[in-house]
């Protein structure tokens, strides 16, 4: 057994964090402010090489394990959760499916300059009455001679506005529940595709998110992802990795809380001395720490599961539950050692207190994940 991480993921997270440090960190208050998908920061992950990490060399990745890429995801979100959102959309969620059912026309096309950054990629499961339920969402897909005609409404769409193209699910049996739950690719230039209204949000408000339309939207029988009837089975198939990747998005969060309120415990003084000498504050941190701690401890196991190519759905689900209700228990108690300052906009644990709520919702709310967790105990 072994907690250390190799020379070359160390030096990576390093390459990473002064990345973030220098350009990401000092510009994160303007960007949450702004609520502007930051284009050229972006850019510049794409530059870094971001985008192609966790995909093969072959199709112009650069090969990285999986835990290389939560070191990733990590460091980013200690940054920007904005950012590292729409940055793990690109990596993730955005571009996986294409990468596992597209053909080579489509990686050509969309998937390899999705990796250097020329196109961006999104996921529309959500909708409007259906999120957590999506065995029953109403999205459509009708065969026609030589493809399907998708009708339906999408919600929560990460960048929707600026994304090329979308991995779409859509009901191709609608008695069927979750086995008529197909994924289809849709380009965003195909007719029938609109982008709905922009969704004005708490937390991570430079990473955009809207509604998507879709009016009969013609695609051809290659942009069924997967074998027709698998849509679901598929989606579980990345689940892990998204939980995985979510509770490493947790861990930059909390990280960036916790640092901030050890600044501030050290700095404040109160009755003559620092409010970290009082042992109410000091006990804040202990705790901070030590549940930042244990979220690590599963995030990395949950990801080092996932380099070993087994799915550990209870082990990925109970890091993402644990991880994301520690940072915000973590961005909670940030914001109450910052006193009244913590209230103020100019206050970056504010930005940590609401960007950690966003943490809460996709890849499972943590109700889903405790049904999950409790059902395989059980
Ligand atoms: C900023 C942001 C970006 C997003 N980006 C995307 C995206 O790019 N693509 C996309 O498809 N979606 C996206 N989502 C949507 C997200 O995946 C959903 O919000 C999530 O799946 C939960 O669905 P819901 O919000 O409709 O909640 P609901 O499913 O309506 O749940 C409401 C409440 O009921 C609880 N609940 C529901 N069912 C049960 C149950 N069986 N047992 C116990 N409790 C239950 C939930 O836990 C929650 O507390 C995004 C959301 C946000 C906030």
């Amino acid at each position: 057994m072994d907690f250390n991480f190799t020379d070359e993921q160390e030096l990576f997270r390093k390459s990473v964090r002064d990345f973030v440090s220098k350009e990401v960190a000092p510009v994160a208050a303007e960007i949450d402010k702004a609520g502007e998908f930051p284009r050229a920061l972006f850019q510049r992950c794409a530059e870094n090489g971001y985008f192609a990490l966790r995909y093969p060399e072959a199709i112009g990745g650069m090969g990285a394990d999986f835990i290389t890429f939560c070191l990733m995801a990590e460091e980013i979100a200690r940054g920007s959760l904005s950012l590292a959102v729409s940055v793990s959309m690109q990596c993730l969620m955005g571009t996986d499916f294409i990468f596992r059912f597209g053909t080579d026309d489509h990686k050509q096309r969309l998937l390899q300059p999705a990796l250097r950054g020329e196109k961006i990629g999104g996921i529309a499961m959500t909708e409007p009455d259906f999120g957590s339920d999506l065995g029953n969402i109403t999205t459509n897909a009708l065969p026609t001679a030589d493809g399907w005609v998708i009708s339906g409404r999408k919600m929560w769409i990460t960048s929707a506005t600026i994304a090329d193209f979308f991995t779409v699910a859509a009901k191709t049996d609608p008695e069927a529940g979750f086995k008529g739950v197909d994924l289809f690719l849709v380009e965003k230039d195909m007719s029938g595709v609109t982008v709905g209204r922009h969704i004005e949000k708490l937390g991570v408000r430079a990473s955009e998110t809207s509604e998507l339309i879709l009016e009969d939207v013609h695609v051809p029988a290659e942009n069924l992802l997967g074998e027709k009837g698998t849509g679901f089975r598929n989606l579980g198939g990345t689940l892990a990795d998204i939980r995985t990747m979510t509770g490493a998005l947790a861990l930059g969060l909390g990280q960036a809380a916790l640092d901030a309120a050890i600044q501030y415990a050290r700095e404040r003084v109160q009755f003559g001395r620092p409010i970290g000498k009082f042992q109410a504050i000091a006990h804040k941190i202990a705790d901070m720490g030590t549940q930042l701690e244990a979220a690590r401890g599963l995030v990395y196991r949950s990801a080092w599961q996932v380099t070993q190519g087994v799915v550990d759905m209870k082990l990925a689900s109970m890091c993402k539950l644990f991880s994301t209700e520690a940072a915000n228990k973590i961005a909670d108690e940030c914001t109450r050692i910052f006193g009244s300052y913590g209230f103020a906009m100019e206050c970056d644990a504010q930005r940590y207190f609401r960007d950690a709520r966003f943490l809460l919702y996709g890849g499972g709310t943590s109700e889903i994940l405790r049904t999950i967790v409790s059902r395989d105990l059980l």
